[in-house]
């Protein structure tokens, strides 16, 4: 086509659609469910026929299922790329149900030479296209990437453009406005576009298959050209549509919203078919465009100026047997549709001219035959016959029907079916110009509306657009809420744990103060028991103390006595000496006195003194004998006396030994006192022996007084004697007596101080029992004692420690409170300057616009309920948060190791990253070398060739490698979509004051 001439390419050329159908392997799901492969392909070189259940198609192509997707893409997209680069518009669009090979074939796998569909093929051979052609053309191309979802149409390349209108342009081509327009300078480009608009597409939705299947893709590639020796000016553009799986909804099973939404679908597509039949009928005059995005986008296409193809994908399934039928007889509807095509060419002041002296000329011409026929025709109504050979011959030029509509800007027309005239039966001329007159104020009256319907769809747009950042707006706030709500939910569970912790803590408290309380109810118990215990003891030890005082001092009174006694008896032996001695005395006194006598006395009786004499001495002899005797029996008594008293001694020591043991040995003590108690007995008959033997000396005295009778001569004699001796007598029985009772009354104390000792010793027994008891208990109750102090002691820790985290509890309450108190400010100058902003954009709003400030303030007050809600969280939040500070140190110790484990992860990272860099760099060099080295040979191979430009635009960011700067001017239909930024919603602002 480059090589036409430009005459040819003024002329607009009918050319029917062309709609090649691809069937696709079976796949395995089919194969697994037994579905078989149902249609047949009759032989034939052509490859053009398909037949299915005994019907046959024709389509201008066939593709089987083995065809590659070379063949396809040679065959069926190939030759458009040469008409885009002539300056024609093209359209490839895939149609059948889902899964029935739409992707495969436009897109397949970008990047594999064998799989890749399309796109790509088509996006690399304009390229390579334009490195083989002329060095005096500039090229601009540009991308665009969007999708139709809902009959919403999606910018893929700027996701903030979720609902983007379709506008005409000045000739009536339908155009989408405000969609990015990417420059691009290579494939690489356009395909890193694709990417983008992919990857953008994925992150919009969670289901991705069903998305696809739901939505039409579209991409477009609009390819500028100026020849810079002539300022010729071409344009194509190329839209490569991918549609939505054309399978009724029935089969889906689709309900309730996806319904809907397959329904919306449906109706796009359904709106296409409508287009296609109403274009396959030829008859109709109205073509429903207007019913769908989709359809209007495709309006050129689709009996426009565009050379379209489309393909039609099918599955040789039996189980989709109805969709491929339906799908084969879109086709089949598609086919007959005619498009007429043309060149847009923008022209030159010369060839307007030129164009403009060839329409003069064509008018003289035609002047000249209008007058001709007029001639003839008077001629006629004279009611002449005008020969046939002087008849105006009516046959025209091909030029003169085939209409070429030059537009202003010298952009050829598109002529849309022809609408033919009502035919009015006796129509004249008059009637002919008054329809054409009624015609033409119908036509300003859709142009008008359309135009209204263009303003409206923009204002949509507009609103759509705004009603989307709000949707956003929305969610982030929603998102925002919901994430305090998680943070609020996650600090309630925390708090709740540390809620229910205190409450075990504190019932723990109460119940350690319970036992606390308890153990000293106890320990005051016992230590009351213990002291009186203890008094008691004193008491005891009093008493014990007393008795033992009473105890020493009886004995120190037995001791007294004893040496008393002992003292009693030595005087006793000493005046028995002294007696006996005195007794001897007596004796040589009475021998002495009776010589003192005798000498005293010898005038008296000298003669019978000494008869009296030796009678007295025989007497005394006698009673020395006697005397002698006694007092060897009185000797031999008190030695018995003293072997008594020792024995005494002895069971005096037995019984202070008892004393130890007095529990088993008081038998034995009593059997001992009943000893002592014999040996008394036996004393004290001992002593009425000496009392017999007393009277017996008495007696003898007696008889010697019978005695002194008979010899009374001699009594009187020795009356003197008798009369001392009596006086001694006397006084040796009451010395005796004396003795006696003293002795008696000695004995009676012993007895009582025995008894008295004996009850003593019980007494003490007891008391040292008690007291051993007494210290038992003591000791039991030391040990206790100690036990609870111990115990005491812990609880009095941990008391303490309660005491402490109460402490912490409260420091931490006032710094949450005053952490409150600065949130409070902080929320009242947040509020107020929110306010005020708000109150501002009231106001612009007010002025601007009245009716939208109802929506503003209902905006506004639902922002600012959100807000309040907000706060409140807030608030809940921080106090939350300062209840969490408390698990802050925990959390801060494991941060502290997740943190240093981020950072060796960190390091490692940029270890890894470097490495990549490095890799990547030493790769990148190597491709650009590569790339160099290719262009260099491609340069090499043809020579000076045409140039890729890509101008900088405003509000285009992607222009890293710029070939050449343009200014934006020359692009009329991009224009800034980016909304004032002060008209920005509160809500977003007060998201970032607040971060
Ligand atoms: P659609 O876009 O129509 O929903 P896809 O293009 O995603 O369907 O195709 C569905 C599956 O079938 C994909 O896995 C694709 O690789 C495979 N497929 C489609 N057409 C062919 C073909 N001609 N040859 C081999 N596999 C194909
Ligand atoms: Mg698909």
């Amino acid at each position: 086509m480059a090589t036409e001439t430009p005459r040819e390419r003024e002329i607009a050329a009918e050319d029917s659609i062309k709609v090649v159908c691809r069937f696709r392997p079976l796949n395995d799901s089919e194969e697994k469910a037994g579905s078989k492969f149902i249609v047949k392909f009759p032989s034939g070189g052509d490859e053009n026929c398909i037949s299915i259940g005994g019907k046959v198609y024709l389509f201008d192509k066939v593709f089987k299922p083995n065809a590659t997707q070379d063949k396809v893409y040679n065959e069926a997209a190939k030759s458009i790329v040469t008409d885009v680069l002539a300056g024609y518009n093209g359209t490839i669009f895939a149609y059948g149900q889902t899964s029935s090979g739409k992707t495969h074939t436009m897109e397949g796998v970008i990047g594999d030479p064998n799989k890749q569909g399309i796109i790509p093929r088509i996006v690399n051979d304009i390229f390579n296209h334009i490195y083989g052609m002329e060095e005096n053309l500039e090229f601009h191309i540009k991308v665009s990437y969007f999708e139709i979802y809902m009959d919403k149409i999606r910018d893929l390349l700027d996701v903030s453009k979720v609902n983007l209108s379709v506008h005409e342009d000045k000739n009536r081509v339908p155009f989408v406005k405000g969609a990015t327009e990417r420059f691009v300078s290579s494939p690489e480009e356009v395909f890193e576009v694709i990417e983008e608009g992919k990857s953008n597409r994925h992150i919009a939705v969670t289901n991705m298959n069903e998305h696809s299947s739901r939505s039409h893709s579209v991409f477009l590639i609009n390819v500028k050209q100026e020849n810079l020796e002539n300022q010729k000016k071409l344009s194509g553009k190329l839209y490569l549509v991918d549609l939505a799986g054309s399978e009724k909804v029935s089969k889906t099973g689709a309900e309730g919203t996806v319904l809907d939404e397959a329904k919306n679908i449906n109706k796009s597509l359904s709106a296409l078919g409508n287009v296609i039949s109403a274009l396959a009928d030829g008859n109709k005059t109205h073509i429903p465009y207007r019913d769908s995005k989709l359809t209007r986008i495709l309006q050129e296409s689709l009996g426009g100026n565009a050379r379209t193809t489309i393909i039609i994908c099918c599955s040789p399934a039996s189980f989709n047997e109805s969709e491929t039928k339906s799908t084969l007889d879109f086709g089949k509807r598609a086919k007959t549709i005619k498009n007429v095509v043309c060149v847009n060419e923008e022209l030159t002041a010369e060839e307007w001219k030129r164009r403009y002296e060839r329409e003069k000329e064509k008018v003289a011409r035609l002047k000249g035959k209008v007058d001709k026929l007029e001639a003839e025709l008077s001629r006629w109504r004279q009611g002449e016959t005008v020969k046939l050979e002087e008849q105006v011959s009516l046959v025209e030029g091909p030029e003169v029907t085939t209409p070429i509509n030059v537009s202003v800007e010298g952009k050829l027309d598109e002529t849309p079916v022809p609408m033919p005239l009502p035919a009015t039966p006796g129509g004249g001329l008059m009637i002919g110009s008054l329809s054409n007159e009624e015609r033409q104020k119908l036509e300003e009256e859709r142009e008008r509306l359309y135009q209204q319907l263009d303003d409206k769809d923009e204002e949509i747009n507009q609103q759509s657009q705004y009603v989307e950042k709000l949707k956003e707006q929305m969610e982030e706030q929603e998102e925002l809420i919901a994430s305090a709500r998680r943070d609020y939910e996650q600090l309630q569970q925390e708090m709740n744990r540390i809620q229910q912790e205190n409450e075990s803590a504190k019932e723990e408290v109460k119940e350690v103060l319970q036992a606390l309380e308890e153990l000293a109810v106890n320990y005051d118990q016992k230590s009351q028991e213990v002291e009186l215990k203890n008094k008691e003891q004193e008491s005891m030890a009093e008493e014990l103390l007393a008795k033992q005082v009473a105890l020493n001092n009886t004995a120190s009174e037995l001791q007294q006595l004893r040496d008393m006694s002992a003292h009693q008896r030595k005087r006793i032996a000493e005046m028995l000496a002294n007696f006996l001695k005195d007794l001897g005395e007596i004796g040589v006194a009475i021998g002495g006195e009776s010589n003192e006598n005798l000498k005293i006395a010898p005038p008296e009786s000298n003669g019978k003194l000494e008869e009296e004499f030796t009678v007295a001495r025989l007497f005394i002899s006698k009673m020395k004998s006697e005397v002698k005797n006694l007092v060897q029996r009185c000797q031999g008594l008190e030695s018995f006396q003293v072997d008594c008293n020792k024995k005494v001694s002895e069971y005096e020591k037995d019984l202070a030994e008892s004393r130890l043991l007095i529990s088993q040995h008081e038998a034995r003590m009593q059997t001992l006192t009943e000893s002592m108690k014999e040996a008394d007995a036996r004393k004290r008959a001992l002593e009425e022996d000496v009392d017999a033997l007393r009277e017996e000396c008495a007696k003898l005295k007696a008889a010697e007084q019978v005695q002194a009778v008979t010899n009374k001569e001699k009594a009187e004699e020795k009356e003197a004697a008798t009369k001392m001796r009596v006086a001694l007598e006397e006084q040796m029985d009451q010395l005796r007596d004396a003795h006696q009772k003293q002795v008696a009354a000695l004995r009676d104390e012993l007895s009582e101080k025995q008894e008295l000792i004996s009850e003593l010793k019980d007494l003490n027994q007891k008391f040292t029992l008690a007291h051993q008891q007494m210290q038992a208990d003591y000791e039991r109750l030391k040990q206790e004692e100690a036990n609870k102090s111990v115990k005491l002691q812990e609880l009095v820790l941990l008391n303490e420690r309660r005491e402490q985290a109460r402490k912490d509890l409260k420091g931490l309450e006032d710094t949450v409170a005053k952490e409150l108190q600065t949130l409070h400010n902080l929320r009242k100058l947040f509020v107020q300057d929110l306010q005020t902003r708000i109150k501002k954009t009231i106001s612009a709003e007010d002025n601007e616009d009245d009716g939208g400030s109802l929506a503003q303030k209902q905006k506004i007050s639902f922002l600012e309920n959100n807000l309040d809600q907000l706060t409140k969280v807030h608030k809940q939040l921080v106090r939350d948060n300062a209840d969490l500070r408390c698990e802050l140190p925990k959390l801060e110790k494991r941060l502290r190791a997740t943190m240093e484990r981020i950072k060796a992860l960190e390091t490692a990272l940029r270890d890894a990253k470097e490495g990549a860099m490095r890799d990547r760099k030493r790769y990148q060099y190597e491709v650009d070398r590569i790339k160099e080295a290719v262009r260099q040979k491609n340069l090499a191979r043809r020579g000076p060739s045409a140039q890729i430009a890509k101008p900088i635009r405003a509000g285009q960011h992607h222009l890293s490698n710029v070939n050449a700067i343009r200014t934006g001017n020359r692009e009329n239909e991009c224009k800034n979509a980016f909304i004032d930024e002060n008209k920005r919603i509160p809500a977003a602002l007060m998201y970032n004051g607040y971060a």
